[in-house]
């Protein structure tokens, strides 16, 4: 039986992820309040009924007063910068941010006696791995300072977890994509960098989308990877609070469906469900570009009974779809 409801704060609920885990996490019938400071997040994606506190992680006192009077059990943080081009040419951000950030956040958690909390980890952490399907007991090789500062955090909360009575999951997201499927909810990156976003531009527009090399060792050329829907992944987030709360340990878990993608065949998915063609021409290799990152998925069914539930591609991308007609047809 799972342990009683609470209240789960949020960091970085006002975002794409976060949004969604939000949006779950109301359904459950829980309370939640957003920690957000706003810099990548939308004001639009909280809903009326949740406390928003705008905030700065980077700002330790600052996060402290803003806190001071909410009380919260357990928390999902999703708050951090997330492009792996921009965490090499600027590592600092992602260094103050993702760990700085988080460190003054788990330092308030440790003295506020927060026992559940759920990080938002990435494949990144697997760097550029020599097996297709990836198993969470690899070791931690990250390839770049975004992927580096995540794995840095995984380590802090493993030391946490062994010392205090902070316990602790690590959602380790293959490619977060799609959007909710009335169309309210989606991806909202300004720059966009994500390959779902750009190739439905690129049908829209006519501007033809950069591939990213084509002579990869995959069965196209062209890089695979393994997208797994918002929704699928806010699921596992809440099943992962509430193994916490009944007492579980916590641990590190992939979040994937398991199905490798190609590039090509998110291109072809595009044009099903829009109708459109989608130019596109070759471009060189991206720096840091893994060839191939499928999750092994097993661990966290057997961990939180979770399985993705939006297992076709055509699905995925459909929402993407429709979302991306909402936007364009907005002022
Ligand atoms: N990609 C591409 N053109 C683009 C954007 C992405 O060919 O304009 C490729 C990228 O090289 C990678 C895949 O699409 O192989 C997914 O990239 P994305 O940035 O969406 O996610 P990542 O796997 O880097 O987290």
């Amino acid at each position: 039986m799972s342990a009683a409801n609470g209240t789960v704060l949020v960091t970085g609920g006002a975002g794409y992820v976060g949004g969604f885990a939000v949006r779950a996490l109301l359904a459950a019938g829980e309370r939640v309040v957003i920690l957000d400071d706003l810099s990548t997040g939308h004001r639009e994606n909280v809903p009326a009924t949740v406390p928003l506190v705008v905030a700065d992680l980077r700002d330790a006192a600052g996060v402290r007063s803003a806190l001071a009077d909410v009380q919260f059990d357990a928390v999902m943080h999703f708050a951090a910068n997330a492009y792996v081009g921009e965490s090499v040419r600027d590592p600092r951000k992602y260094w103050e941010n993702n760990v700085g950030g988080t460190l003054n956040l788990l330092g308030l958690c440790l003295d506020r006696g927060v026992g559940a909390f759920v990080f938002s980890s990435t494949c990144a952490v697997y760097g550029e791995p020599p097996v297709p399907a990836l198993r969470e007991d690899l070791p931690r090789a990250p390839v770049n300072p975004y992927g580096r500062t995540k794995a840095v955090i995984e380590q802090v909360l493993e030391d946490y977890a062994a010392a205090t009575g902070l316990r602790s999951f690590r959602l380790r997201y293959f490619n977060a994509s799609g959007a909710s499927e009335d169309g309210t909810l989606g991806e909202d990156h300004e720059p966009e960098t994500h390959l779902i976003p750009l190739v439905l531009r690129a049908a829209t527009t006519q501007s033809p989308l950069k591939v990213f090399g084509t002579d990869w060792a995959t069965p196209d050329g062209t890089c695979v990877r393994d997208y797994v829907h918002v929704e699928d992944l806010a699921s596992a987030h809440v099943a992962a609070i509430r193994r916490l709360r009944d007492g579980h340990a916590g641990g590190a878990l992939n979040l994937g469906t398991g199905r490798g993608t190609s590039v090509k065949e998110i291109i072809e998915a595009a044009e099903r469900v829009s109708g459109l063609t989608v130019p596109w021409t070759a471009a060189p290799r991206r720096d840091g570009d893994p060839p191939f990152l499928v999750a092994a998925p097993g661990r966290a069914a057997e961990v939180l009974g979770w399985a993705p539930r939006w297992t076709s591609i055509d699905r995925i991308v459909g929402s993407a779809w429709k979302w991306h007609q909402r936007g364009r047809s907005q002022p």
